[in-house]
């Protein structure tokens, strides 16, 4: 296995160098569990050199650069994703353990995340407003400036792709801390925009530990926004950080989505979302649809169906390219397993499980997708963030119970109808806390297209989609007294 790049440098200024004092982490491949390479430890100072940075490049050529111009940028960047696609891929399989296929469509998203947002980077436009005689005013939308970007391991390339997109877009610079688990595609992503002629800068590539060169981002005074997906705990971390500099921040947390399935549903076409939305990535997918909530109708149908289906699942090394890979690391497999057995230690029933395939490495982070059927919806396994291939099933019986049970916990980030019956359908659409409700679909972390983003502890803001844009600056309004 070779890197095609010096893994241990960081980008400032459009200079690759060393973290301060040379420090390194190791990447681990989580198919193995063997060291994958070293990457930079980027400390206080490193993340102090990447925002004064990004503030010298706001100031230089990039601030003065038109839209359409920046649009291009992007639209090439875009372009020089899909050329290295292939490297790309690979590099998240052994980061990540991504089995290929979901690993190149995270790379495919990537780029269409620059497409999308280099199109859309002359498109945003401000507003004339009707004022008293003598006046004329409109509204500008201006970049916040410096923006630190802070991102989890689970979709490096999706979520790095997203905000970066829509905050370059805009005009701003940036400063983006991988996560610590998974960065490489972070470091391959800036050689390609570099490649692709983004000014020296524009894009600051810091790695590091969260609460180092994370925290260090979350709380410079000089970065302007602030947006950060993870955990709702780290996500807390940030606001406050952020409220000391009075820095707006974009929060993409957690979730306990819900598919919500009625007696009337279209099972054969719902049942491939059914299971693929919680169990695709390993089920570390902030919006995997994990709880399943069925009308007692089809009840046992549907546990059939999807139980089937579950127990056909081949778990194994990301590069054989199964149904599932590896979890990210051991300590998220432990967390994992002691979500299944507190569900069977509390007596809950296991309805199916998939397969690890024999010769899976030892030391590799393997655990079953599972699904529990029963569980109350109160349960520990129904109303936390499992991040891993478990699902839950309920039953309800009238709708309104299924919208108390869909509306039950403390999220409220995406949610699956399956229903033919298009009163019902509008009604949950209004009834549902969900940032995304998806109607005989079920799109976990997909549509670059369509604003994404929490309500309740899911977080704030949102990325994805035109509307982020607006996230990703800020209104001025110019009143003209012209008499
Ligand atoms: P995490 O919160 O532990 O880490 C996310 C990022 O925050 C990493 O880069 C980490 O280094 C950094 N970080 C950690 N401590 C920090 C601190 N004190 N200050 C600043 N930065 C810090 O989350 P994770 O375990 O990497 O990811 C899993 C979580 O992310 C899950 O809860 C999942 O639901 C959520 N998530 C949400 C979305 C979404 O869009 N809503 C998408 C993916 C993941």
């Amino acid at each position: 296995m070779t890197i095609s790049f010096n893994t241990e440098q960081i980008l400032i200024g459009g200079q690759w160098r060393n973290a301060e004092n040379n420090q390194t982490l190791d990447l681990i491949n989580p198919s193995t569990g063997e060291l994958l390479c070293k990457i930079g430890r980027g400390s206080e100072n490193d993340i102090d050199d990447a925002v004064k940075a990004a503030q010298t490049a706001l100031d230089g050529e990039w601030g003065r650069m038109t839209a359409t111009q920046r649009g291009r940028i992007l639209t090439k960047i875009g372009e020089k994703i899909l050329e290295n696609v292939d490297e790309l891929t690979r590099l998240e399989s052994l980061d990540v353990g991504k089995p290929t296929t979901q690993a190149r469509n995270d790379a495919i998203a990537m780029a269409r995340y620059m497409e999308f947002y280099g199109g859309a980077a002359d498109k945003v436009m401000g507003h004339t407003i009707p004022y008293m005689d003598g006046y004329t005013v409109y509204t500008l939308r201006e970049p916040h400036g410096v923006t630190g970007h802070i991102v989890p391991w689970n979709y490096p390339m999706q979520i790095a792709g997203r905000c970066i997109g829509g905050a370059l877009a805009m005009g701003n610079t940036c400063v983006l801390k991988p996560a610590e688990e998974a960065c490489l595609t972070a470091l391959m992503f800036a050689r390609i925009a570099e490649e692709a002629g983004l000014p020296k800068g524009v894009l600051n590539v810091v790695t590091g530990l969260g609460n180092e060169a994370g925290a260090a981002l979350s709380s410079h005074p000089g970065v302007h926004h602030i947006s950060f997906t993870g955990s709702v705990g780290v996500g807390k971390l940030i606001e406050k950080a952020a409220g000391e500099n009075i820095v707006p921040v974009t929060l993409e947390l957690g979730g306990k989505s819900p598919q919500i399935v009625f007696d009337d549903a279209d099972l054969d076409a719902a049942l491939p979302f059914l299971v693929g939305a919680c169990i695709q990535n390993g089920g570390q997918t902030c919006s995997a649809g994990s709880r399943l909530i069925i009308q007692r109708g089809v009840y046992e149908k549907v546990i059939k169906m999807v139980s089937e289906k579950i127990s056909a699942m081949k778990v194994g090394p990301a590069t054989d390219d199964l149904d599932v890979g590896p979890l990210i690391s051991k300590k998220q497999r432990d967390v994992v397993e002691g979500y299944i057995n507190a569900g069977l230690e509390s007596g809950l029933k296991i309805a199916a499980q998939g397969q690890i395939m024999e010769g899976c490495p030892e030391n590799g982070c393997y655990v079953k997708p599972t699904l529990f059927r029963d569980v109350p919806p109160d349960h520990k396994l129904a109303q936390e963030e499992i991040f891993g291939p478990v699902q839950v099933a309920t039953p309800f019986d009238s709708e309104e119970e299924a919208v108390k049970i869909a509306n039950g916990t403390d999220y409220g980030l995406v949610t699956g109808v399956w229903t033919r019956d298009g009163g019902c359908q509008m009604r949950m659409a209004k009834a549902i806390k969900a940032g995304q409700i998806f109607i005989n679909n079920y799109g976990a972390g997909g549509g670059v297209e369509l604003p994404f983003g929490g309500m309740r502890k899911s977080g704030f803001g949102r990325e994805k989609g035109f509307e982020a844009l607006y996230g990703f600056s800020v209104l001025k309004t110019v009143a003209v007294r012209h008499g």
